[in-house]
């Protein structure tokens, strides 16, 4: 990316610009939703620093997040989803938990090992979801496994995560960081914090795993694969050094690398709909991926709306395939899984990479 004058780089007048184009964009929106259901809940499978465990992820409602409020990020819709009045009681936000409780008593034979809590904001934000709340959750799973909870930097302090690990669960932080590109994080997702916050909040989960008797605590940094305003090769490159830094810090122990679709109500749908932005190629996260199969730490991606074109994809014809590679990859760190797939389309993907220059992108469709 070719770097501004000192004139042209006014930063603060950027992120003013953003946010009010992201707030007349966000006030489209109009439903409101329950207080009492969580937003989504499903079970999978995750790669976890002992192994690969079921996982129940939840998505709770809470009053969302506060920098969404202000304007937020360029590809983040997920403050369509809070809820109106902005905060979520503590009776609320247990039921919440209840229902995912049903729900996976429904769904699964037995508990699962991993849960994962995200609240489209911050589940250590206080004024999101209280000390009470914090404590009652983590005493609600305290017989699992492991726990990984979203936060943004600023909220990550080890005496929070003491609340998880007090009962013997290893705790995980999930930190959006999306790249470690300070000026990419700032002028093209729109995010206010720097890598060095990225780095405080590793250390505090650090103390808080140096303190705790009979369980571990640590980071799993959430990478976003090409948000508006880079090219594809731009993309991949800021990637992988993304994914190298980030497996570099103490205390980062997983990299969950994603590509970027293109969600309601934001910045990058506008852009997408007049032909300004493509989301990435599969093979840019395959190439990812295999680029960085050494960094010290656990690589994965989950691509959402694989093969659609408001989600990453190739030409139609090799997506599924692709995807499972990804998948494959996942769970095993395997990156032979990659030369079990090939297609034409990746010579266009290569000329793409070669080619594509910022005014004019995107290249291809
Ligand atoms: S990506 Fe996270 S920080 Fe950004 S607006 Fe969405 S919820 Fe808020
Ligand atoms: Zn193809």
């Amino acid at each position: 990316m070719s770097q501004p004058t000192p004139e042209a780089y006014e930063r603060g007048r950027g992120m003013d610009a953003h946010n009010a184009v992201m707030r007349d964009i966000r006030a489209e929106k109009e439903e409101t939703y329950d207080p009492h259901e969580p937003t989504r809940v499903w079970l999978d499978e995750d790669n976890t620093p002992d192994g690969v465990r079921t996982s129940l992820t939840i998505i709770l409602n809470t009053g969302g997040c506060r920098w969404a409020r202000a304007g937020g990020c360029t590809m983040c819709g997920y403050v369509a989803e809070s809820v109106e009045g902005g905060s979520v009681s503590h009776e609320a936000l247990m039921d919440q938990i209840e229902v995912c409780l049903d729900h996976e008593a429904e769904e699964a034979d037995d508990p699962a090992s991993l849960i994962k809590i995200y609240t489209s904001g911050s589940f250590l934000d206080e004024r999101e979801v209280s000390a009470e709340t914090r404590r009652a959750i983590a005493e609600a799973f305290s017989d699992r496994e492991r726990v990984v909870v979203e936060s943004l930097p600023d909220f990550v302090d080890a005496d929070k995560i003491a609340d998880f690990t007090r009962w013997g669960l290893d705790a995980d932080v999930a930190v959006g960081l999306e790249t470690a590109t300070d000026r990419v994080r700032h002028d093209c997702v729109n995010k206010y914090f720097d890598f060095a916050d990225f780095e405080d909040a590793c250390a505090e989960a650090r103390r808080a795993d140096e303190a705790a008797d009979a369980a571990s605590a640590g980071v799993k940094a959430y990478l976003l694969m090409k948000p508006p305003f880079l090219t594809e090769s731009e993309a991949v490159e800021d990637m992988v050094s993304s994914v190298e830094r980030c497996a570099d810090v103490a205390g980062c122990h997983t990299v969950s690398m994603n590509p970027c679709n293109v969600q309601r109500y934001t910045m990058v749908d506008e852009l997408h709909f007049r032909g300004g932005y493509r989301p990435p190629w599969l093979w840019s996260v395959a190439t990812v991926l295999e680029r960085t199969a050494d960094a010290d730490a656990i690589v994965v991606s989950d691509p959402v709306g694989h093969g659609s074109d408001r989600g990453p994809h190739n030409c139609g014809d090799c997506d599924d395939r692709v995807q499972t590679a990804i998948k494959d990859f996942d769970l095993r760190q395997d990156p032979s899984v990659f030369d079990q797939v090939s297609c034409e389309c990746e010579r266009t993907w290569e000329l793409t990479l070669d080619e594509e220059a910022a005014y004019a992108a995107p290249l291809t469709r």
